[in-house]
């Protein structure tokens, strides 16, 4: 089967060290196995997006010279795929409707998860007179659910007790990340995910939708993750600053932290950035790539 990754940016910002990281890691992994790498907007959190965020990562990867195969893919176009995910999870008994807020849940919750309060279970068996759904949830059960990881190894968690029955549409009407993933990545046909270790912990219930749904399963690789002095996610709510590529060497330099970050062979001191990406992919090594987060400078 050929190789075909993808990057997944929301459009929340401009893109910063650790989705550059990502970005490249994917670009490098598609390229050096002779697959495809598909671009994916996420941009179903409306709240979330910002105006002009989509033509600036777009440009930025451009500039970068990652460039991408096939049309983007835009999430906020897919409803009706998502629509026809969550009826058929329903028609099949697995997907329920939820009328707790989020003070229920945690007010009702017998034990905490790797996300917070794990769901009760309150809706399982039907709304409560007099209640209205909010949202939908999936069902979970007692097994463990693993993969392996191809950085970070053996991953394995047990959703009933880790997550609980999670929401797949959203009280504010909004599909779930975790269906429009895997409705799109399905879509896409993607072989191979590669993407920051922030997403480790939602992968399991990634793979329970696969199963639910019938979808194929990529593999995974979770890279490490690029943190500031405080040790927190370089992320926009962190005020990471944004990749400026205001010099044509500006892209050089970025690419060169990025490499040496994951683990890479750099590559001569003066080479451009065509020869560097050649460079890299020619040498990409995954096992080179460190399974630890580490704090960057600025
Ligand atoms: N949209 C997600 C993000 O920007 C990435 C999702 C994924 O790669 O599965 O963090």
């Amino acid at each position: 089967m050929t190789y075909r990754g993808r990057f997944a940016p929301s459009p929340t910002g401009p893109l910063h060290f650790g989705s550059l990281v990502a970005a490249l890691a994917g670009w490098l992994d598609a390229r050096a196995c002779g697959g495809q790498w598909l671009l994916r907007i996420e941009d179903l959190d409306t709240p979330r997006n910002r105006p002009g965020a989509v033509d600036a990562i777009c440009h930025t990867l451009e500039r970068l010279g990652l460039c991408w195969d096939e049309a983007v893919r835009v999430q906020s176009l897919q409803h009706e795929a998502y629509r026809a995910a969550l009826d058929a999870l329903v028609a099949a008994g697995q997907a329920y409707p939820c009328s707790c807020t989020r003070t229920e849940v945690a007010a009702a919750a017998l034990r905490t998860g790797i996300e917070g309060p794990v769901y009760p279970g309150t809706c399982r068996g039907g709304l409560a007179p007099g209640r209205s759904a909010r949202a939908w949830r999936v069902r979970v059960d007692d097994r463990a659910i693993g993969f392996d990881d191809r950085i970070r190894g053996r991953i394995t968690q047990h959703l009933e007790t880790d997550v609980g029955d999670f929401v797949v549409h959203r009280a504010d009407g909004i599909f779930a990340y975790q269906l429009a993933v895997v409705v799109d990545d399905a879509a896409q046909r993607v072989t191979d995910v590669v993407r920051g270790a922030d997403l480790l912990d939602s992968t399991p219930r990634q793979l329970w939708l696969q199963r639910l749904l019938g979808l194929p399963v990529p593999r995974h690789a979770h890279l490490p993750l690029a943190l500031n002095a405080q040790r927190q996610k370089l992320s926009k709510q962190t005020l990471a600053a944004a990749i400026d590529l205001q010099q044509d060497d500006d892209a050089v330099a970025w690419l060169r932290r990025a490499l040496a970050f994951l683990g890479q062979p750099l590559p001569p001191i003066d080479a451009g950035r065509d020869e560097l990406l050649a460079y890299a992919t020619h040498h990409w090594s995954i096992a080179r790539v460190p399974a630890r987060d580490s704090i960057v400078e600025g």
